[in-house]
């Protein structure tokens, strides 16, 4: 028998389970399927994510441990710190989270069926069917990642330009300063990003990518952290690899019943490669345009996304700088210089300041307990009042 919902998300990760825990709270019928046997299995992503990102969804904290600052590295192992007050990123037991966002889901009354593919769906006027599974939605959200089928499927937009990411996970490395994400600008290993080495939740997480059609060179980058970390006994537990889309939020997002977000409708930086905090945000968002559309003949979800969804447009130019992937040479030349490093600054800790000097001084004086009772001159967040 047909199982009938209000909305059917395909894809339960970042973008999927935040949307069907909205929908479901805003009282509608929701079911999520994903071809993964559960929602922690086959993560495929680093899993850092801002501080704004964990503040937004209130992620707990015992499955993330924040990291203050980041260490670049030049191709020559010169390196420069950044940090900024106040801010942070937050490494996460991925499929920990993943889990506590499915249950978070559940709890709110959607529909999980793991372990269910989605391979074809017919649209009618008033509606989704999708017959190899035996379910029918008033609307269907594609939260499919980076290769949607969904967006096959309904002849939609679909990523087309891809950084390619490789990952190994290993028991911690005592070496490796925790406080920072460790970063490594190098043509050689990561033409066109970087590759990194990052103090996680129980583990040390050793990553590289590439832009496509490049390969990253994980064998390179165990070589060249040699140099600057002993890891002749790292122990491997789990190794994973991705595409990540760099060509900006898609033309096409959907057609009347159907909405592309998160990777599937591109909606990632093009120069960090970061897509968690805007799939958890167009997410939830996706929800409450449907909430409003069904319930209420508020805007066309499709319409209404496309009007508020990223479009990238400083960040797709800076794009096309990194896919040429400068030698070396000029990396070493460029990156120890004030104007690489306050570009550096921007795109880590966006408008906040900070320096190599202050990050030390902040950890002795953060360590002391003399916490600086000033509010910092921040751009912060704006709550409009009416
Ligand atoms: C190596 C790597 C490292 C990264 N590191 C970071 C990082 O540190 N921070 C950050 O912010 N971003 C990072 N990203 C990007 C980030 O992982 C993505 O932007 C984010 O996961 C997008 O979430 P999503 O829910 O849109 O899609 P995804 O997380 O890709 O989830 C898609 C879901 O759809 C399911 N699915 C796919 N096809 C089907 C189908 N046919 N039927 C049913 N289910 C299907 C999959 O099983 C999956 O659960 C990284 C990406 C990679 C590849």
């Amino acid at each position: 028998m047909v199982q009938r919902f209000d909305l059917i998300i395909v894809g339960g990760s970042f973008a999927g389970l935040a949307c069907a825990r909205t929908a479901a709270l805003k009282g509608l019928k929701v079911a999520v399927i994903d071809a993964k046997a559960e929602p922690g299995a086959r993560v495929r992503t680093t899993g850092i994510v801002v501080k704004e990102a964990s503040d937004d969804f209130d992620l707990p904290s015992h499955l993330m441990r924040k990291v203050r600052g980041v260490r670049m590295y030049a191709p020559n192992d010169r390196s420069i710190d950044l940090s900024a007050p106040g801010y942070f990123f937050q490494a996460t037991d991925t499929a920990g989270v993943l889990r506590w966002m499915a249950s978070e889901a559940e709890r709110a009354g959607a529909t999980l069926l793991f372990g269910r593919r989605f391979e074809n769906a017919i649209e009618h006027e008033r509606g989704v069917a999708l017959p190899g599974i035996d379910l029918h939605a008033s609307y269907l959200i594609g939260a499919d990642g980076a290769r949607s089928k969904v967006a096959e499927q309904f002849g939609l937009s679909r990523n087309t330009r891809f950084l390619a990411g490789l990952e190994i996970e290993c028991e911690p490395i005592e070496e490796l300063d925790r406080r920072f994400l460790h970063c490594f600008a190098d043509s050689r290993i990561a033409p066109g990003y970087i590759a990194w080495a990052v103090p996680g939740v129980g583990v040390t997480q050793i990553g590289v990518a590439a832009s496509r059609p490049e390969k990253p060179d994980l064998g390179e980058l165990l070589l060249r952290l040699k140099t600057v970390f002993d890891i002749r006994n790292i122990r491997v537990n789990a190794r994973r690899s991705g595409l990540i889309p760099t060509g900006g939020t898609l033309k096409h997002l959907g057609t009347n019943r159907v909405l592309l977000v998160g990777d599937a409708a591109g909606m990632v930086s093009p120069v960090t490669g970061g897509g968690i905090h805007t799939a958890l945000h167009f997410g939830r968002r996706a929800a409450q345009l449907v909430s409003d559309y069904l319930g209420d003949r508020g805007p066309h979800p499709v319409a209404q996304m496309a009007r508020e969804a990223p479009r990238f447009r400083a960040k797709m130019m800076m794009r096309r700088l990194l896919d040429l992937a400068p030698p070396n040479l000029l990396i070493n030349a460029f990156l120890m210089s004030a104007p690489a490093k306050a570009v550096a600054q921007r795109l880590y800790f966006h408008a906040r300041a900070g320096s190599v000097q202050s990050f030390e001084q902040w950890c002795e004086e953060f360590e002391r307990e003399a916490l600086d009772q000033t509010p910092p001159e921040l751009r912060g967040p704006t709550l409009r009042v009416i």
